[in-house]
């Protein structure tokens, strides 16, 4: 045998080897999407057998909408080049057999066989690395939580000290003026008195309502990165968060994401906070469904704005806290600082939107909220998401 072609069948064997005992699920797929080889771990991860899936479509293992774009993402890879995933890696969200969908990280590779492209999938499931490091996310999430509220409370008390001043003021000028009206014969007398206490106690009340004015203009500014982004990536990104550090449940995720929305100008990082709470807390409220549902949906159905909706079949937002839903430290969990909703109605308004609950009990909790377009997010390229 000649030595190149022992050199193949050397490689060829150890190529089999490593798929098969890889951790990592292997896929292969060519030109047209068609699977070509699904290695055992991808069959213990979607749930399918390796006969079942070869030859039918990727984006099966896909949930919509990725599933009915894959289809033109590859068309457009093949014809222009453009990357989205291949070579980048990133972390997206795969559906099994059973229509349950889970976090996870895939990087593709690109080799070509008589001028025909392969791709070549490596998937992680962070859905199990969460789980090994559960601890690690649950201290991640109390670290996000406690910051922001050390934040809030550091704001809270230095709020509190300045306004005390000119309040205190306030009440002296006041106690002062109840004693001039004891004190005088007539109130003609007392009169002049009165009217510059009158004018301090207004002053001091001006004093009181300027420190309130530049917290709010602050609160405005703060940590302002913003950037025009796709939405619809940012949601992708934080469904992905949401389920990682999550005990692993069948939940069902719908993305209605509408394609080519102009892009936003925000602080990406605090909309996915936003996003992140609102799909935790419906995570949180359907524990004990029986059925999970998560619908997130994006559209344009309030003029000049992008609306975003997080809804979920649980039980609804408990009455007793309904009317208080977006004050600080309302929580109905045992371990809840109640400050989420707080913040991210925080985060919406700094970017002049929106935030809002519609409930039915019963029919589970719908959250919307809104950002702004501007005419340069609507001049920008709509590439939507690939
Ligand atoms: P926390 O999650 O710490 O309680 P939040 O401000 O995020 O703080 O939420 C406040 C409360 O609002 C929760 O304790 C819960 O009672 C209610 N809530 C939030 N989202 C939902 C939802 N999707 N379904 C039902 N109740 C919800």
């Amino acid at each position: 045998m000649a030595d190149q072609d022992r050199e193949f069948i050397e490689r060829s064997a150890i190529l089999a080897a490593i798929e098969d005992s890889s951790l990592d699920a292997i896929i292969t797929i060519a030109e047209h999407a068609q699977i070509r080889s699904f290695n055992p771990a991808a069959e213990r991860l979607f749930g399918y057998l390796e006969h079942e899936v070869k030859g039918r479509n990727v984006k099966l293992l896909m949930p919509p909408p990725y599933r009915d774009e894959h289809d033109g993402y590859m068309r457009r890879y093949l014809a222009t080049g453009e990357k989205r995933i291949i070579g980048i890696g990133r972390i997206v969200t795969g559906r099994r057999r059973d229509e349950s969908t889970f976090p996870m990280e895939l990087s593709v590779g690109e080799t070509s066989v008589d001028g025909h492209p392969i791709f070549v999938g490596f998937i992680r499931d962070l859905s199990e690395i969460a789980r090994e490091h559960r601890r690690v996310a649950e201290l991640q999430n109390e670290l996000f939580h406690v910051s922001r509220l050390g934040e809030m409370g550091q704001m809270a008390a230095g709020l509190a000290h300045e306004v005390n001043q000119p309040l205190a003021a306030v009440m002296n000028f006041a106690e002062a003026g109840k004693q001039i009206i004891g004190f005088a014969e007539n109130l003609q007398d007392a009169g002049e008195a009165l009217s510059g206490i009158l004018e301090k106690i207004e002053k001091q009340a001006a004093r009181a309502a300027e420190i309130i004015r530049r917290l709010q203009a602050f609160i405005e500014k703060r940590n302002i990165a913003r950037s025009y982004e796709d939405i619809n990536v940012l949601i992708e990104e934080s469904l992905a968060l949401a389920l990682v550090g999550t005990r692993r449940r069948d939940v069902r995720v719908e993305l209605a994401l509408a394609p080519k929305l102009p892009r936003v100008f925000v602080d990406g990082v605090q909309i996915q906070q936003v996003l992140v709470n609102l799909m935790r807390n419906a995570l949180d409220a359907m524990e004990n469904q029986p059925h999970r549902e998560i619908l997130v949906a994006t559209g344009l159905e309030e003029p000049g704005f992008v609306s975003i909706t997080v809804a979920d079949n649980g039980p609804g937002i408990d009455p007793s806290i309904a009317g208080r839903l977006f004050e600080a430290f309302v929580t109905t969990k045992r371990a809840g600082m109640g400050v989420g909703l707080a913040i991210s109605r925080q985060i919406v308004e700094a970017h002049r939107g929106r935030l809002w609950c519609e409930t039915e009990p019963g029919k589970g909790a719908r959250f919307r909220f809104t950002i702004p377009l501007t005419a340069e997010g609507q001049a920008l390229p709509e590439d939507g998401i690939g």
